[in-house]
C-alpha cells in the first residue's frame, strides 16, 4: 500500500489567533526601543515603518562615543528648564532625529514612510521629519509643543494619537 499523501493544511483549525494588530506590534516595539534611552528626563523611542517593515529605529541619547546625560548629568536638568524648551543645552539627540540619521547612515530612503513614536515630536524634529518625507506620525503621548502640530498639519503630514494600551487594541 502506498503511503497516503501528506495534506497541505491541518484538518482541524489551530487555536484562536492572539496576534497583535500592526499598530500594537509597532507601538510595542517603539516602547522597547525607548528603554534604550540615556536621557535623565524622558525615555523616547521612534521607529520608521514603510510597507509594514521597520526601516530604522531611534531613542534619545548622546551621540556615539560621547558621554551620556545619564553618566555625567544633564545641563537642562541642572538648570531646571521646562519641557519642550532649550533643547540645545542637552547633549542628547532626539529619538526621531536618531531614526532619521540611522536611515541616512545606511542609505535607506524613508520617503513616504510612517513614524511611530512614544511622544509627539517637538517642532525641531517635526521640521526634519517633514523634509525627510515622513507622511504619517502615530504617537502615544503628547508633548508641550504647539508649533509642532501646526507645522505638521500645514505640511500635510497625518498625525494620529494611538490608542495602543486600550484593551480593544490588544487583540
Ligand atoms: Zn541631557
Ligand atoms: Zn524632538
Amino acid at each position: 500500500m502506498p503511503d497516503k499523501p501528506i495534506p497541505i493544511s491541518a484538518p482541524t483549525p489551530g487555536p484562536e489567533p492572539s496576534r497583535p494588530s500592526w499598530e500594537s506590534y509597532f507601538m510595542e516595539i517603539t516602547q522597547l526601543v525607548a528603554k534604550r534611552s540615556t536621557c535623565t528626563r524622558r525615555s523616547v523611542g521612534a521607529i520608521i515603518v514603510k510597507d509594514k517593515r521597520i526601516l530604522s529605529t531611534g531613542y534619545n541619547g548622546a551621540p556615539s562615543g560621547v558621554s551620556h546625560c545619564l553618566d555625567i548629568g544633564c545641563l537642562r536638568e541642572h538648570l531646571n528648564i521646562a519641557s519642550g524648551e532649550r533643547h540645545e543645552l542637552c547633549r542628547g539627540i532626539h529619538a526621531e532625529q536618531n531614526a532619521i540619521i540611522q536611515a541616512a547612515l545606511h542609505g535607506v530612503s524613508i520617503k513616504g514612510a510612517a513614524l511611530f513614536c512614544t511622544n509627539l515630536p517637538c517642532s525641531i524634529c517635526a521640521k526634519m521629519l517633514i523634509n525627510a518625507g515622513i507622511k504619517k506620525i502615530v504617537y502615544l503621548s503628547g508633548y508641550a509643543d504647539r508649533m509642532s502640530l501646526d507645522l505638521l498639519e500645514e505640511a500635510g503630514v497625518s498625525v494620529v494619537q494611538s490608542d495602543f494600551g486600550n484593551e480593544e487594541d490588544r487583540v
